[in-house]
């Protein structure tokens, strides 16, 4: 149960959205842009938050949009993981989304939700770290499509009021050779102990990172590392793992030696599939 009252609303577009939120706030209710609720539901439930008003953005239909527009794949921020999985027009992302939660769950979090929640996996930004994806976003005084990189920085980086409408993803990326494994602690369904999506791009391995730290993260260092061509792939592996910019948990979870053995074997195996020809330096 939840135990205070809230008021709910369902624009049904981005501006009536925007300008909603403004009007709430100026009352002082502390309004949320409500995408599956998964999270603000449950962390309402354990007065983790709390809030006088939840904007459910789910009829806005920019947000529900998914399709190829021009050269990118347009996914509106309130598409579920479910449905990013059943069109799987970007196998990575729909791979990265069905490991996340349940299907149930999947049903309900939406794209938007995930990359703009507060629990530190994100999981589905992972694909879209690699990409060079644009975020669409909305606020009362502007509309901006900007490089996703500019304003993800461990987390969205939104200002107040501010609202995730879309993600386009150059077409380029979506058939690129790819990677994706989730290890867990025990059970297959559970957060992530290590999360880790690569791809090939133009003979260049590029990788992004969840469980590794406090945010989900894709490092031009590591990368670097990863495709030194000219050393074997142990020696790649380690100074990739050298290279890694956040300090690795150490917690009830796993501690940080193990999720450095699992990451080992993982940039191991995604140098054995991703490069071509395969696995150039097999020293
Ligand atoms: C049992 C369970 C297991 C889970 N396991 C994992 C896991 O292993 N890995 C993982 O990555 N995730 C996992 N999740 C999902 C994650 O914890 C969040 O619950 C989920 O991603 C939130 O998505 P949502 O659409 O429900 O967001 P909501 O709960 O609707 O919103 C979350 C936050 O994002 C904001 N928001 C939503 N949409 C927008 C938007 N368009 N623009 C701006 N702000 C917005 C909201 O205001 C709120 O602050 C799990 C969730 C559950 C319940």
């Amino acid at each position: 149960m939840i135990p205070y009252d809230f008021e709910y609303y369902r624009p049904e577009n981005l501006a009536e959205a925007v300008e909603i939120f403004q009007t709430l706030e100026a009352e002082g209710k502390n309004p949320l842009y409500y995408g599956g609720g998964t999270e603000i539901i449950s962390m309402a439930r354990m007065s983790n938050i709390f809030t006088g008003a939840v904007i459910d953005v789910k009829e806005v239909p920019e947000l529900k949009v998914m399709e190829i527009q021009g050269d990118h794949l347009v996914i509106g921020a309130a598409v579920t993981l479910t449905q990013i999985h059943e069109a799987n027009l970007f196998p990575l992302l729909a791979q990265a989304g069905a490991r996340v939660a349940d299907h149930t769950i999947q049903n309900k979090i939406t794209l938007g939700g995930n990359i703009c929640g507060t629990i530190i996996y994100r999981e589905a930004v992972l694909p879209l770290l690699m990409t060079e994806c644009e975020a669409v976003t909305i606020s009362p005084a502007a509309r901006q499509t900007i490089a996703l990189e500019k304003i993800f920085a461990g987390r969205l980086k939104l200002n107040r009021g501010e609202l995730l409408a879309q993600v386009r993803i150059p077409q380029e990326y979506l058939s690129c050779p790819y990677f994706h494994a989730k290890r867990t602690k025990k059970d297959k369904i559970d957060y992530p102990l290590l999360t880790v999506c690569a791809i090939n791009k133009d003979d260049q391995i590029r990788a992004a990172f969840s469980g590794l730290g406090d945010y989900p993260f894709r490092s031009l260092e590591m990368e670097s590392e990863l495709n030194r061509t000219d050393l074997g792939v142990e020696q790649r592996v380690n100074n990739a793992i050298e290279k890694i910019p956040l300090v690795i948990p150490d917690n009830l979870l796993g501690s940080a030696g193990y999720r450095k053995f699992i990451l080992k074997n993982l940039l191991t195996s995604i140098i054995k599939e991703l490069e071509d020809p395969p696995y150039a330096n097999p020293q």
